[in-house]
Order: structure tokens, then C-alpha cells, then sequence
């Protein structure tokens, strides 16, 4: 045998949280120091190499769909490997499904974004229904009943796994079904019926085209009442311990996403309850697609900082033309590159999460407008930039040992469900033209940097909105774009060291935005941010 040389050891153990000095700076500075303790063990865990080979294992035996038993009878339950279940298990110990409802103090949702930040790097198919349970929350207290009788089992940290109705068991999860075949951007198509009961309940009759995570105890979905499209609460089992009547079709072959299961499904008759005012499906369920939007905030920036944390990594180790790969200048150019739009990433999401934390009139409407501008933003940079760190790997991120073609065939799910990035564009004009003050608490956040090149930026975008381009839908994504890069270069200007701010400004204000990563003008400290961006093992 050969001797294998000039490889670099693998990236683990290490701290997810101790190791990254960006994600350490945005939970202090937003809020949730006290949550550090948490997120170092947590950081730990994730970091083990077993924890690491549980997400390779989720994936590469995928989800198998069981529609019968072997005497023929329904059984509609998808089997997982024991890895998934294992992932879920941290998952909801560290109360990343719904610590900051069941804990509510200053800083929690900052606290569960940097923990749900760490668990994406490792796996991001179990976050699925840990956001849809997140969102699910402020939904579901629409039903006070119906709350009454969900919360607790949310709020709980002791995953259970067990097919079996939900009061039997020690925690719950809850998924979503709004997509039909017809159409997902516009809810208004859906067909899926609902009869009312003598008890009060619903009867649904319908599909859902998209229903992931269906081994949830619960889903929240959409379906026309007698006075409108309204929202309701079906879970796998009747009251009377029944399996509910939800036919699992298939199972969708998915790009990504692969250890998680999506389904196709038709309801015969399910039992379901009422959530929210009858006719008034969208405006209630929507609340639950703001809390899973900065959730593909959270997830894709986990695939940004992972994909960058591998480059570097590898980097620092391997060596081509008698030096490291890492002190070639135009590998380092590459890398810096990675890494600002990485920070640039993760500084706007934990920002965005703190905006979840407060109540305030300027809170709010951040929450309404930066959220769908930063998910469109964000997620569309996700691709691009989890092909160029594969390719810092050369042949050997190409190959499935890495976790690098994970990380890219995850990448653009985020951009797609949850609404796409044109109905995220479209859903940024609507709020600048319907949320008092929006463009008033923008500019004050933006002027906050009290810098000339932000205040150019600034002028661009006040251009456009007195000139009415929000109701120009052609320009939406131009606007977004905008506005969300100028908010990044503004947050990092007063969060990042002036290397950072200064090569992010340099690169990315211009309004032109660059085609591939790696075209950083000269001049810049380069080393500097690639190392600062650097993970420790
Ligand atoms: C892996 C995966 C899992 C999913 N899980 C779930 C789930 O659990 N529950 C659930 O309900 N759904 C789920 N979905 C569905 C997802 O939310 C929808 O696919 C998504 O909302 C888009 O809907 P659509 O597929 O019907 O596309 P369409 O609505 O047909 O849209 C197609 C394209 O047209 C664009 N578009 C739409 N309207 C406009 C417009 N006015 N102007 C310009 N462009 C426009 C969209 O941005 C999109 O790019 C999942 C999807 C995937 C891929």
C-alpha cells in the first residue's frame, strides 16, 4: 500500500460554538450571553465525530414509507434510521423545537437560533419539523383549547418516537400541509374541503402535494370551510385512539433533504379542529411562515458557515505548488470572500432572531420586512457559495465521504419552500407599501453605521421607493437585493472588525454583485478574515 499523504485530518472533534468567533460575538451582542453555557455543550455535542456520523447515516438510509401491514391493513407511517431519531433527541433536549415559547426571557429566540444555527451544519433534515414545531406555536394560540391541551406536549424536551397518539406520549411534534398540486404560492387554489361535525370538529377531504415531516403528532392545515379557506389542526390519531384517516401516497425523491421524509398525502374524512376565525386560513397560518422563514434564514446560514469551516479547514492542511493552499494568494482571496459572505450571512440572521425577541413598533416592522428580503437574499446565496468552498476541496469535495455534496444539494431547498424568492421579493413590497413607519425604521437602522458608503447605498434605494419602484414587481428582486446588502454592510460596519466591514463595503456595495466568489480587489486583509473565519479542532 501506498503511503496516504498530504490529506488533512478530519474536522472534528470541535466546539460548533466555541470555534466560531462570529457566532460567539452575535449571541453576546444580541442578547443571549446567557445562554453560552448551553450552546458550548451543545456546541460540543454536535461537534463529536459520532454525532457527525449520525447525519452521513440519516441520509444514506433514507426515510422508507410502510402504506400496509402484511395482512393488507393501513398503516401510513414512515420508518427512519435510528440516527434521525438520535438527532432529534439532542435536538429537543436542547429545546431547539421550542425553548424561547416555553422559556420566554430576553434573548431566547436569539438562544435557539444560535443553537439551530449549530445543529444545521451537521444535519439539516431534522430541522424540518423542528421549525414547523417553532412556528407552529403563535398558531396554535389562536385555539386556546386547543393550545391548552398542545402546549405542554411542544414544550416538552423528551423526544418520544413512538407511533402512538399524541396523550400518550411525552412530546409532540407538528407539521404543516398548505401546498396542493394546483398551486403553492397562491393558497387561495387549495380544494381540500372541510365538513363541519355535530361536535364541533371538521371533517377534511382532499391532498396536499407537499407534507413533510409526516410522522408530526399534529398538522397545521389548510382547507375551504363553509365561509372561506380556514386553518385546522389534524392529528395522526382520532380523539378515540384511531388512526386518523390520512393516506400517505408517497414519498417525494428529493434532491436534498434526503434523511427527511416529504409526502404526498390524501385525507379521507380526517378529524380535525378549527384554529383561528373560520375563512381566516391565511392570515393565521401565515404567522407560523414568518417564524419558519427565519428559520431558512438560520438553516442557511448553517450551510454558509459549515461549507466555509471545511474550506478553511482544509485549506490550512493541504499543500499543492510546495505551500499550503492556504497562503496561496489567490486561494486566499477565494476564501476571504466565502467568509464575508458567510459573516455577512449569519451577523443579519442573529440580528433578524433578536428582532423576535423584542415587541416594540421598530421590532416589528424589521420582522415584516427583513424577513422575507433576508430568506430571498440569503438562501439564493447559499448554492453558489456551497459550490465554491466544494471546490476548495478539489476531487475530494466532490465525493460523498465529504459532507460537502450534502451541503450542496441541500442548498437550495431553503430558497424554494416557504415561499420561493419571488414571492419573497413580492411579499417585501407589500410590506414597505402596508407596514407603517417600514421605511422610516429602515433608514434608521441603515444610518445607525453613520458611514458614507452605506449612506450612498442608502440614497440608491430612497431613489427607488420615491419613485415608486416597490409597486414595479420587474424590480423586486433589484430592490431587495438592495436593501438587504446594504443592511448587512451597515450591521457589520458596527459588529465586525474594520477588515471585515471594509472588505465586505469594497466588494459588495456597488450594486453589481459578484458573479463567482474570489474577485476581491487587492489591497484588502484577506489572511486576516480568512483566519478570523477559521474553525479550531
Ligand atoms: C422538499 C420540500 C418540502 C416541502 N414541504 C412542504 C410542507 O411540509 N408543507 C407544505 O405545505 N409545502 C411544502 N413544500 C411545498 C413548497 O412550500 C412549495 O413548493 C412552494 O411554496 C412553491 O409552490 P409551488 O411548488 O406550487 O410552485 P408555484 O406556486 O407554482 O411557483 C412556481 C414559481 O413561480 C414563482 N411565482 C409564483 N407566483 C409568482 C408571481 N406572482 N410573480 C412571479 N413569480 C411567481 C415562485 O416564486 C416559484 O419560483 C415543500 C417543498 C419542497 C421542495
Amino acid at each position: 500500500m501506498f503511503e496516504v499523504q498530504n490529506q488533512p485530518p478530519p474536522l472534528e472533534p470541535y466546539n460548533l460554538f466555541t470555534s466560531d468567533a462570529v457566532l460567539r460575538d452575535a449571541v453576546r451582542r444580541e442578547g443571549a450571553n446567557w445562554a453560552a453555557r448551553e450552546l458550548t455543550d451543545l456546541g460540543a455535542t454536535l461537534g463529536k465525530p459520532e454525532t457527525v456520523q449520525l447525519g452521513f447515516d440519516a441520509n444514506r438510509f433514507s426515510p422508507q414509507l410502510r402504506t400496509l401491514d402484511r395482512y393488507g391493513h393501513r398503516l401510513d407511517e414512515v420508518e427512519f434510521h435510528p440516527a434521525w431519531h438520535r438527532l432529534l433527541e439532542i435536538a429537543l433536549e436542547a429545546g431547539l423545537h421550542s425553548s424561547p415559547w416555553a422559556n420566554p426571557k430576553p434573548g431566547a429566540h436569539v438562544a435557539r437560533a444560535a443553537g439551530t444555527y449549530m445543529l444545521g451544519q451537521i444535519e439539516s433534515g431534522v430541522y424540518c419539523p423542528l421549525a414547523m414545531t417553532y412556528g407552529s406555536v403563535p398558531t396554535l394560540r389562536h385555539a386556546p383549547q386547543i393550545a391548552d391541551e398542545w402546549l405542554p406536549r411542544i414544550y416538552s424536551r423528551e423526544y418520544d418516537r413512538r407511533f402512538r397518539p399524541a396523550r400518550l406520549k411525552t412530546s409532540a411534534l407538528v407539521g404543516m400541509g398548505m401546498t396542493e398540486n394546483q398551486g403553492g404560492s397562491d393558497l387561495r387554489t387549495n380544494v381540500t374541503r372541510a365538513q363541519p361535525s355535530a361536535d364541533g370538529s371538521f371533517r377534511l377531504y382532499g391532498h396536499k402535494w407537499f407534507m413533510s415531516a409526516p410522522m408530526c403528532d399534529a398538522f397545521l392545515v389548510l382547507a375551504q370551510a363553509p365561509n372561506g379557506l380556514s386553518c385546522f389542526l389534524m392529528p395522526r390519531w382520532t380523539p378515540d385512539g384511531e388512526r386518523n384517516a390520512i393516506l400517505i401516497l408517497r414519498l417525494k425523491d428529493k434532491l436534498g433533504n434526503r434523511s427527511n421524509a416529504s409526502s404526498e398525502v390524501e385525507f379521507h374524512g380526517a378529524y380535525a379542529q378549527l384554529v383561528g376565525e373560520e375563512g381566516r386560513g391565511i392570515p393565521t397560518i401565515i404567522e407560523m411562515g414568518n417564524y419558519t422563514r427565519l428559520d431558512c434564514c438560520i438553516g442557511s446560514s448553517a450551510l454558509m458557515r459549515q461549507a466555509v469551516a471545511q474550506a478553511i479547514h482544509h485549506a490550512r492542511h493541504r499543500i499543492a505548488f510546495q505551500k499550503k493552499l492556504i497562503d496561496q494568494p489567490l486561494m486566499t482571496n477565494v476564501l476571504a470572500d466565502l467568509a464575508l459572505e458567510s459573516e455577512a450571512a449569519t451577523v443579519l440572521t442573529i440580528w433578524l432572531a433578536r428582532a423576535y425577541d423584542e415587541n416594540n413598533d421598530a421590532a416589528l416592522a424589521i420582522r415584516r420586512i427583513v424577513t422575507p428580503a433576508a430568506k430571498f437574499w440569503i438562501c439564493k446565496r447559499t448554492p453558489s457559495l456551497t459550490y465554491e468552498a466544494m471546490e476548495v476541496l478539489g476531487g475530494s469535495g466532490y465525493i460523498e465521504d465529504s459532507i460537502m455534496p450534502r451541503l450542496y444539494r441541500e442548498a437550495p431547498v431553503n430558497s424554494i419552500w416557504e415561499g420561493s424568492g419571488n414571492v419573497m421579493c413580492l411579499d417585501v413590497l407589500r410590506a414597505l407599501e402596508r407596514t407603517p413607519n417600514a421605511a422610516e425604521v429602515l433608514r434608521r437602522e441603515l444610518g445607525e453605521a453613520k458611514d458614507a458608503r452605506i449612506k450612498t447605498v442608502v440614497e440608491r434605494i430612497e431613489k427607488r421607493l420615491a419613485a415608486r419602484d416597490y409597486a414595479d414587481e420587474s424590480q423586486a428582486r433589484t430592490l431587495v437585493r438592495d436593501l438587504i446588502v446594504a443592511l448587512q454592510g451597515s450591521l457589520l460596519i458596527r459588529r465586525a472588525p474594520s477588515n471585515v466591514s471594509d472588505a465586505f463595503c469594497a466588494s459588495r456595495l456597488d450594486g453589481e454583485g459578484a458573479p463567482v466568489f474570489g474577485l476581491l480587489p487587492r489591497g484588502l486583509d484577506t489572511r486576516g478574515i480568512t483566519e478570523r473565519a477559521g474553525p479550531a479542532n
